[in-house]
């Protein structure tokens, strides 16, 4: 592995791999970690990759990841892969998959929409239209999100 070179392995946590290029930092945002916390975090960007060209992976050591963490991820990196570490060794590896339905998470850009009415808002929901790129439709309004909206919505200091 070439990233085997690059930075150490880790004990035991969380390796996030095949990450799309440029997006690591925003993994991190949305597991809140700034470096602070005292873990030792590796963040890799651009390097190549068969899959993808090149891709970024975030190494986090003594941290594992909640459903609605891995959800999110999903969202912003749907080609990503989640590797549990323990005693060095990768103890699982799965693949995240953006939810076909997503609730709550994402709000809808329609301003007339029902989920953003003052009066008697409903739990925004959208459903998956496309995997590759990454698109959803408001349940309610038809109203479109696509990627990039996603990631926008997902990383900002008010989402
Ligand atoms: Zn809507």
């Amino acid at each position: 592995m070439e990233e085997g070179l690059l930075v150490r392995k880790i004990r035991e946590g969380t390796v996030i791999d095949h990450i799309p290029a440029g997006r690591a930092l925003n993994v991190l945002k949305i597991l809140g970690l700034t470096g602070r916390e005292g873990l030792t975090i590796a963040v890799v960007m651009n390097v190549p990759s068969r899959k993808l060209g090149v891709k970024d992976i975030v190494k986090v050591e003594k941290r594992f990841l909640e459903p609605s963490e891995v959800d999110k991820i999903a969202l912003i990196a749907p080609s990503a892969t989640i590797n549990i570490i323990r005693d060095f060794q990768v103890a699982s590896k799965r693949r995240v998959e953006p939810p076909a339905v997503v609730t709550g998470i994402l709000r809808c850009p329609n301003p007339n929409c029902v989920t953003n009415s003052e009066r008697e808002p409903v739990t925004p929901r959208f459903v998956r239209v496309s995997l590759s790129p990454l698109k959803l439709k408001c349940a309610y309004c038809e109203e479109t999100l696509s990627e990039a909206e996603i990631v926008d919505q997902l990383v900002s200091p008010y989402g």
